[in-house]
């Protein structure tokens, strides 16, 4: 129960939370929320398929019946433990005062914290957040990241407002969880989702280091901050990184590429991207740099193609300068950005938002992998027809788990107040060395100058904290393939099902591990 439950005796901390616009003589309204998912699925995005939360709750039940674990277990695991919904004013540049809305759902405290990023979008609402952070849960499960799944988000459209406008929705909301215990390096840790960055990162920790009586850990409070405010290096492109690990793994299982008629490896693959946000840009960057061929690319102003392939940096370079992708030299537009998605591709990366890809346009999709890196980007009922025709999906809670993996590395680096590496770094160049030398003495020949020096730069070094960063994304995604994968395998079911039985069962083991309170 929250403190504020507490205060007024409600023994539920699903609250929901109305505030009277005067700050100072502000009057709470607590609504407890009784079934969270059907109060709220009348606000939900795509609701000609079911709201998004019933749509992870669907797959999440299909999952459960692979599993053996007792009904109540598994019904305590998909709900959504707390939501809070607050509103509060902006004022606006020009004096004008606007109501906000803003929320944040912990889905699981299995684990704590709880975990996941905070996203401005005018779809925001009770609905979407709660499936997504039932999907935190799920992910970090699957990659083995301790904590539970949270979601928050603001119902704004971030492009019309100023930056000031921004830091003070920020500051604003930030001071709004932390009133009610929703925020905190042990609680609950945001980090950034669509439509916020490190920039937002940065205002939610100045706030929350104003307000915290433990000065010493908030640093830990947020993640996703920029490098020289505690955030650590790599998590920028984390997600992206780590969707590229995810596609090279499933690319490179030469019998599954046979069954799609594909050959195996990332290199010379087709590649469509929806999104060029942070996740998308770096999921090209790395698909690019591995021999994939960028065929098209949809932004919310269109779309463009190019079967011939298009050169990644050109089309930023050309975004920036022209304020748009479209009416790039040598690529088709496609005017209806969400048409670029059916266009001939072998692999194709809606890296948005939820529910892209639904009935209404599943047919029309060329592609032979979906690569999830969105959350939700492909409806439960568009992923069974897309299994059903052979299409690969590989799945958004694991292929986008780079980015919580990372967020994990920057909180162990806050609470540990050191960066990565530093203790270790020049022991193991030496220790390098020392074994270069050994080496020479016992063949009793010395290498040259230049072979000592190309040897050492690949040697004889230490790890930097973006060396260690990479590394431990890399294995993680790869190691969570490969079991994602043997469940799909042993139950015969796609990787989805795979996926979440394998978060299901960890889930469960810690519940029957630690016991239920009381
Ligand atoms: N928003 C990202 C996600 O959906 C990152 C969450 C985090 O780092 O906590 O996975």
């Amino acid at each position: 129960m929250g403190p504020i439950g507490a205060a007024f005796g409600i023994s539920t901390d699903l609250i929901s939370a109305t505030d009277n616009p005067c700050p100072t003589c502000r009057i709470l309204y607590l609504v407890r929320i009784e079934t969270a998912s059907s109060n709220m699925s009348s606000q939900n995005s795509h609701s000609s398929e079911g709201s998004f939360f019933a749509q992870v709750n669907f797959m999440f039940d299909r999952a459960a019946a692979y599993t053996n674990h007792p009904k109540g277990l598994l019904s305590q695991i998909k709900n959504c433990n707390s939501v809070y919904h607050v509103s509060f004013p902006l004022v606006r540049d020009n004096g004008d005062i606007q109501v906000v809305s803003a929320y944040r759902a912990e889905h699981s405290h299995h684990m704590q914290p709880t975990k996941g990023g905070i996203r401005y979008a005018p779809t925001v609402n009770a609905d979407e957040v709660m499936a997504l952070a039932a999907l935190m849960t799920y992910k970090c499960a699957v990659v083995d990241v301790p904590f539970g799944g949270a979601k928050g988000g603001v119902t704004i459209d971030r492009r019309l407002y100023s930056e000031a406008e921004l830091e003070r929705v920020t500051r604003r909301f930030t001071f709004e969880l932390a009133k009610k215990n929703f925020i905190g390096p042990g609680v609950d840790v945001p980090a950034p989702d669509y439509g916020t960055s490190a920039r937002e990162m940065t205002w939610i920790l100045d706030t929350y280091t104003t307000v915290t009586d433990n000065p010493l850990d908030a640093l830990a409070s947020v993640t996703g901050k920029p490098v020289g405010q505690g955030g650590v290096r790599g998590r920028v492109e984390a997600t992206g990184k780590g969707v590229y690990f995810g596609i090279r793994e499933a690319c490179d299982i030469e019998e599954d590429m046979k069954k799609l008629s594909l050959n195996k490896g990332v290199e010379g693959k087709t590649v469509i991207i929806q999104g060029l946000g942070n996740v998308g840009y770096h999921a090209a960057l790395f698909l690019e740099q591995a021999g994939a061929r960028l065929v098209g690319l949809a932004e919310y102003e269109g779309g463009i193609y190019n079967a011939d392939g298009l050169k990644l940096e050109d089309v930023v370079r050309h975004r920036r300068e022209t304020g748009s992708i479209l009416n790039f030299p040598g690529a088709n537009n496609v005017a209806d950005t969400v048409k670029t998605l059916e266009l001939a591709c072998d692999i194709l990366v809606p890296a948005a938002l939820e529910a892209q890809i639904r009935m209404d346009n599943v047919d029309c999709i060329q592609a032979r992998i979906i690569a999830e890196a969105a959350n939700g980007p492909v409806t439960a009922a568009a992923a069974d027809s897309l299994r059903d025709r052979g299409v690969m999906v590989i799945p958004d809670t694991y292929l986008n788990a780079g980015g919580v993996t990372v967020s994990y590395f920057e909180w162990l680096r806050n609470l540990s107040h050191v960066r990565h590496g530093r203790m270790s770094r020049r022991f193991e160049a030496r220790n390098a060395s020392r074994i270069l030398q050994a080496v020479q003495n016992l063949v009793g020949q010395s290498f040259n100058k230049e072979q000592l020096q190309s040897i050492e730069a690949d040697l004889a070094f230490g790890a930097s904290e973006a060396d260690l960063v990479a590394s431990g994304l890399e294995d993680t995604m790869v190691g969570a393939y490969h079991e994602i994968h043997e469940k799909a395998r042993y139950h015969a079911v796609d990787l989805r099902t795979g996926a979440f039985i394998s978060a299901i069962e960890k889930i469960a083991l810690g519940y029957e591990r630690l016991g239920i309170f009381p």
